[in-house]
């Protein structure tokens, strides 16, 4: 039955991540409907799916009434079989194919629907799916980074490929949805028990100090060890000149905060924005950093606010605002009484909405280099914008924040130019 599960939980992954891509194809056609209500299917099933598993952990017990709750589940799995025939005949690739050619770069969901759609169309032999499911992991960006990792890993498992899974993304242990690929007998006798050991035995973690600390996370992650514009940097002259300017147009909104394991991050609803060279760039989420992991002539700061934003184009930018000790911070007082203070999912405390621009500075004169994530996988092509005015933190706030230490070290600068605005 874990097999079922297995398996119904990939196809509903990839033929989501393939809807994608289709829908970006199709739009106005008469397909996008179709698609649109196999989404709406595949998202119900997963959800329903989640659930099974977690009993299915829960209890051994539970076996019997969960077959009971299989049975839709089934059902869904053979609706999604027909989708997958009708992918099979090819056209759909070769339409996103031809599509996603004239396209200068693909997004992480895009090659994360490509993949798919490879991997459906012409099986999992095909390394073209690997390879675009490999390039959705090296893209992986703050904003959609767990999402796309894990899909991108249960999608490279799917294709036949050995994956170490992060511990997060369970809700099925990913090793063994690959050996259970390699498995082919139909029956599966195995306990509930054997669900605990695959996901925490490949888990790949990273970590601030020790065994997982930044000077080792090159071997899990390349780009963190190969990357030449790393970040976070330590800020110093010469400067050129920046032509443009910077602006934010941040709005309430409904407080949702996480305490995801690195640091505390509050997850942005839309319509907040920043705006760089006349360009909007949507605020996704900021989060913090202790001490701050810039240096401005070679000194950091108590801590650092990463406000990261994206583009249409799916290009980020990092807006870094320096907290120095001083006053107690209103905005910051507003978040650490909602911060959970151990790891566990994001919260949303009823009625507690907040303004990310009660943490920005009044100036906006910046630094500004091209840099990379600061976290796992390091991924690069990351504007950074730190302002020159820091705002204030007590010194009782900055001992508040539930992490010790959590700042990567400066990366070196490798001939790039540092703006100044
Ligand atoms: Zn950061």
């Amino acid at each position: 039955m874990k097999r079922i599960l297995v398996e119904v939980v990939l196809v509903i992954g990839l033929i989501a991540a393939a809807a994608f891509g289709w829908l970006n194809l199709q739009k106005g056609q008469a397909a996008t409907a179709k698609i649109t209500e196999i989404q709406a299917a595949s998202d119900a099933a997963a959800g329903e799916v989640k659930d099974a598993a977690k009993k299915l952990k829960a209890s051994g017990e539970e076996l019997s009434a969960l077959q009971e709750q299989m049975r839709p589940l089934q059902t869904k799995a053979l609706e999604l079989d027909a989708v997958k025939a009708a992918m099979s005949k090819g056209e759909v690739l070769a339409d996103v194919e031809a599509l996603y050619k004239k396209q200068k770069g693909l997004s992480a969901d895009r090659q994360l629907g490509l993949g798919a759609l490879r991997l459906l169309t012409k099986g999992s032999s095909d390394p073209g799916a690997a390879e675009a499911f490999k390039k959705a992991l090296q893209m992986a960006d703050w904003g959609n980074r767990k999402d796309t990792i894990c899909a991108a890993q249960i999608g490279l498992a799917a294709a036949g490929e050995k994956v170490k899974m992060l511990s997060e993304c369970a809700p099925l242990p990913a090793a063994e949805a690959a050996a259970d690929k390699g498995e082919k007998s139909g029956h599966d006798d195995k306990k509930p028990e054997a669900d605990k050991h695959g996901a925490e035995k490949h888990a790949a973690h990273w970590d601030y100090e020790g065994e997982m600390g930044p000077d080792k996370w090159g071997s899990e992650f390349p780009t963190c060890a190969k990357g030449k514009s790393q970040s976070p940097l330590d800020i110093k002259g010469p400067f050129v000149k920046a032509s443009f300017k910077v602006s934010t147009d941040y709005k309430m909104g409904p407080l949702r905060i996480i305490n995801n394991g690195h640091t505390i991050q509050v997850n942005v609803p839309a319509g907040s924005k920043a705006r760089i060279d006349g360009v909007p760039y949507e605020l996704l989420q900021f989060h913090f950093h202790k001490p701050s992991e810039e240096l401005i002539d070679g000194k950091p700061s108590a801590m650092v606010v990463h406000f990261v934003h994206k583009n249409e184009a799916g290009k980020l930018a990092v807006l870094g605002v320096l907290l120095k000790e001083g006053n107690e911070n209103p905005g910051i007082k507003a978040l650490w009484a909602n911060a959970p203070t151990k790891e566990g999912p994001e919260v949303a405390p009823a009625e507690v909405s907040f303004n990310p621009s009660n943490l920005m500075p009044r100036e906006f004169d910046f630094y500004s280099y091209e840099g990379s994530l600061t976290t796992p996988p390091c991924t690069e092509g990351v504007q950074f914008f730190i302002l020159k005015s820091p705002v204030n933190i007590s010194r009782e706030q900055v001992g508040d924040f539930p992490f010790k230490r959590n700042a990567r070290p400066v990366q070196p600068l490798n001939g790039r130019t540092i703006t100044s605005g």
